[in-house]
């Protein structure tokens, strides 16, 4: 499969086109963000790069750093991390608090933000330094030390994050959270707040599509049963209130962030990752979605 030739047939489609959706504002550092960035890559399991555009700009990863907290917790606590969070999809906005009340406090999944949360505070209460420890993973399973959070980001989102800050007392109402909120809180901002590339995750991502293992690596960082779990998330809950439409055009597991960001995997072929900062109204890229769609159409490797 000649993905650079695909890769630059999506560019020449979109590329300098006018771009339909909203770069987020809530989080006032990423409405500074330009609406014209776009780049894709794609790294497959012979460890080959495919990109374009802006692909090795780094930008602010969002929601995609549930997949890694996640991964994270699986390693760490095992399938006791499902007593506290569950592992269906909301059909709900990332951000609702509304399933909560009548689910006594255990959130549907770990990619809205309440799941995430928990997770967040599982992490908590392993890690003395969980800041750290999620940097080392991201360091180890990338081979690059230089991913790092930003921390003005960070703060941005912390100084307006009213929602989280509700979410998280109300979980806390519940015993679902153990560690003091303003702790978990940090961890949370702090993780969303990591700063990577479309090559830096799509490479961070080859362990989903390669069975837990870095390529040409016998380490196994998760096993087979926790990437298919992983993986099956994606699938299921990776696009909150749009996991059937980004289904069926795109067709791959994936997870998206409110920066533009876009990861999807097809296990034993590739991982992908676009950027595009204008989000649509369920909160995803507008033309990462569209360009993933091309990709899956162009090289007929949906999973469906
Ligand atoms: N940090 C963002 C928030 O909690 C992440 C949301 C997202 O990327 N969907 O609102």
């Amino acid at each position: 499969m000649d993905y650079q030739k695909i890769l630059n047939q999506v560019s020449q489609e979109f590329a300098g086109k006018p771009r339909s959706g909203k770069v987020a504002s809530y989080i006032p550092e990423l409405a500074k963000v330009s609406s014209q960035k776009y780049g894709m890559h794609l790294h497959d399991v012979n460890d080959n790069n495919y990109c374009f555009g802006d692909s090795n700009e780094r930008f602010s990863i969002q929601s995609i750093s549930k997949v890694f907290t996640l991964a994270l917790a699986m390693k760490v606590v095992g399938d006791q991390l499902w007593n506290r969070v569950g592992v269906e999809p909301s059909g709900d906005p990332f951000n609702s608090l509304s399933q909560l009340e009548n689910d006594s406090g255990i959130p549907r999944n770990p990619f809205i933000n309440a799941g995430a949360l928990v997770v967040a505070d599982v992490l908590v209460s392993y890690f003395s330094n969980p800041k750290a420890a999620l940097l080392t993973f991201l360091h180890e399973i990338t081979g690059n030390t230089s991913i790092d959070y930003d921390p003005v980001v960070a703060a941005s989102e912390k100084s307006e994050g009213y929602r989280n800050f509700a979410m998280v007392n109300y979980l806390k109402s519940f015993g679902n959270i153990e560690n003091n909120v303003e702790e978990v809180l940090d961890f949370y901002f702090h993780q969303c707040s990591l700063s990577m590339s479309c090559r830096e995750l799509a490479n961070a991502f080859i362990i989903f599509a390669n069975n837990g293992r870095v390529i040409g690596s016998e380490r196994e960082f998760l096993t087979g049963r926790q990437v298919k779990r992983i993986n099956a998330l994606m699938q299921t809950c990776g696009f909150y209130d749009e996991a059937g439409e980004f289904s069926f055009e795109v067709g791959l597991p994936g997870k998206s962030g409110v920066g533009g960001g876009i990861v999807a995997v097809h296990p034993d072929r590739f991982a992908v990752a676009v950027w595009s900062p204008p989000l649509n109204p369920k909160g995803n890229s507008a033309l990462g979605m569209a360009s993933l769609e091309r990709l899956t159409t162009l090289t007929g490797f949906s999973i469906f």
